[in-house]
């Protein structure tokens, strides 16, 4: 019976319970966000001495933290040379090179803090599923190669056994790359920062953000926390008026839907070297297990608005074209999210007013890139080094998007066709 809940939610270890903020307080810096970027900067800041509390308006990972595929992915949706081409040969190479080492970054923290993330390190493999796929793979490696990445092209054999099926024929192995269970992760920040020092207020979203005598008032319903310095870090999931980052993107949801534990062949074939995948399609498909050995897919796209039957035929339609000897899965759990979306797919890092920080529209890349931006944050505040940020600042009004509800429907609009068209077979 397929439920309406997130997986991640059922299979991380159990969420601390945070309180909310009752009594005014004060701290060197405030974090507004309870998600992999305000957890990450909480920590680095807290190894430092600084002194931090978090304002999460709901619980911890509620946010696209809690409720993303888990890949931990190496740069952003558009290839190396193309963000040269946007940015300029320095800031596209330092972003290249920064998001190059973001998987470290993440695994060394699991592993420094022995965070029970369900983490694998084996690589991600993104599939050509047609020609024009295929082409795509080989850009993507001649790119990384060329600026001595530790990536791999499969053929053949290799690359049907590695992916579980002979549709694929020619994938990029990006041995940098590797998956978790999101929610657990972003549950092991919360409770390292805890540990490192760091006051957690649950449920306690921030209404007003004031400047009064040279310092910051986050005001909550309750109570409010002041502060020289504040990293806001609500990006998608951005609730009030207070701020106008959430202008600085457009949405776009992400389904998911999560199979009951395989077993036998299934079990045995379908990634047998626990990559993370993702296809070349327009529409992606996305294809990982878990710990249980579930298959999980998803897809850009929201279920809302949508017959209850839309994604589960679309996942077994999935399911036949990339395995179609294996029994029909039963599907176990679907939920899906937001991520804030930029026409060029590169995330935004503002400064918008003096002492406050945020990066926002990961576009699908947060793992790496809110763990990443967590860092430099901290590292920018420690050393007031602009470089420590691998992009440059931008203001809010060269940010900000234009009809950004438009462009939201508009997507979505085209990626419904995108399925009903896989889903009736017109599209392969
Ligand atoms: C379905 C889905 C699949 C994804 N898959 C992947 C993937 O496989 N790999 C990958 O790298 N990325 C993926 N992403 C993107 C990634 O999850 C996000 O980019 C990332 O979680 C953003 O982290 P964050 O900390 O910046 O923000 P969030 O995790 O969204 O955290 C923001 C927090 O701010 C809180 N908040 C909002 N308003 C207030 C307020 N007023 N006061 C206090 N708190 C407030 C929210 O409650 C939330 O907890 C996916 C996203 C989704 C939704």
């Amino acid at each position: 019976m397929l439920q309406r809940h997130c997986l991640w939610d059922i299979t991380a270890p159990a969420a601390p319970h945070y309180e909310p903020l009752s009594t005014d307080t004060s701290a060197q810096v405030c974090i507004i966000g309870g998600g992999y970027t305000g957890l990450s900067a909480a920590i680095h800041l807290a190894e430092k001495g600084v002194r931090v509390v978090v304002l999460e308006g709901n619980t911890i990972g509620s946010g696209g933290s809690g409720k993303s595929v888990g890949l931990v992915n190496a740069g952003t949706w558009a290839r190396p040379d193309d963000l040269n081409a946007e940015l300029g040969d320095t800031d596209g190479e330092r972003l290249t090179a920064a998001l190059g080492a973001a998987p470290k970054l993440v695994f060394d923290l699991i592993e420094r803090y022995n965070i029970d993330a369900q983490a694998t390190n084996a690589g991600n493999l993104h599939m050509g599923h047609n020609a024009k796929g295929e082409q795509d793979v080989d850009i993507r490696y001649e790119q990384l190669s060329r600026r001595g990445v530790d990536v791999e092209v499969l053929t053949g054999a290799r690359c049907h056994e590695y992916c579980g099926t002979t549709s694929i024929n020619k994938a990029l192995l990006d041995n940098r790359a590797g998956t978790l269970n999101p929610m657990a992760y972003v549950r092991g920040l919360a409770k390292v920062a805890t540990s490192l020092g760091v006051t957690i207020y649950g449920q306690s979203p921030v209404q007003r953000l004031q400047k009064i005598d040279g310092e910051w008032h986050a005001v909550t319903h309750r109570a409010q926390v002041s502060a020289e310095r504040v990293i806001i870090a609500t990006n998608a999931y951005t609730e009030g008026e207070w701020t106008e980052v959430n202008k600085t993107f457009y949405l776009v949801s992400y389904y998911q839907i999560a199979s009951e534990p395989l077993s036998g062949e299934a079990a045995a074939r379908i990634l047998p070297h626990r990559q993370g995948a993702w296809d070349t399609r327009l529409a992606l498909s996305s294809i990982r297990r878990d710990k249980d050995d579930r298959l999980l897919l998803g897809t850009v796209g929201a279920r809302a608005y949508k017959p209850a039957a839309f994604y589960k035929s679309w996942a077994n339609l999935v399911q036949k074209s990339y395995y179609p000897d294996l029994p029909a899965f039963n599907w176990q759990y679907e939920w899906s999210g937001n991520f804030g979306f930029t026409q060029d797919h590169i995330f935004r890092v503002l400064e918008p007013d003096e002492g406050i920080v945020t990066a926002t529209a990961y576009n699908g890349r947060g793992i790496t890139t809110g763990t990443m931006m967590g860092k430099c944050f901290a590292d920018y505040i420690l050393t007031g080094n602009r470089d420590s940020i691998p992009l440059p600042f931008k203001t809010l009004e060269e940010c900000k998007v234009t009809m950004p509800k438009l462009k939201s429907i508009m997507t979505e609009v085209g990626l419904t066709l995108y399925h009903s068209g896989q889903c009736l077979q017109i599209i392969k």
